[in-house]
């Protein structure tokens, strides 16, 4: 893991967050993104070197729909950046961590990624994510 990848924020209306953030960082977003596997509508914004991720559900099974009806909008997840996330997953599991799903998926932004259970990070939603090399 060598550096955060992006902070992801779960927003009822990612078109009212979308100009809400056009605000914030004075410039629209660089991808908007539908996830239809993750139920999910994504933008992404740059800061600087950093992003971040707007989330929206897209169904009413969403996992984002849910989080939002537990929690209410705010910080979803924090996605770090690896190298080789197959041997990343391998070493969190013998580390203890619950990995969420073993086989790394196509998540947005053309990453493939792996999620860690909060219950075995603090309470915190975990992204590991890795680009993908066309
Ligand atoms: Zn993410």
């Amino acid at each position: 893991m060598h550096k955060i990848e992006h902070i992801g924020i779960a927003v009822k209306n990612l078109e009212t967050a979308n100009e809400l953030y056009t605000k914030l960082f004075g410039t629209p977003p660089y991808k908007i993104e539908k996830v239809e596997s993750e139920g999910v509508n994504t933008s992404f914004f740059k800061s600087g070197p950093n992003k971040i991720e707007l989330l929206e559900a897209s169904n009413t099974d969403s996992p984002i729909a849910k989080f939002i009806e537990k929690k209410g909008e705010g910080i979803h997840h924090i996605a770090f950046a690896v190298d080789d996330i197959f041997a990343e997953v391998v070493r969190l599991k013998n580390e203890g961590f619950i990995v969420l799903n073993e086989t790394p998926k196509k998540g947005a932004d053309n990453k493939l990624i792996v999620f860690l259970h909060p219950k075995s990070t603090n309470g915190v939603l975990i992204e590991l994510c890795q680009e993908i090399l066309e």
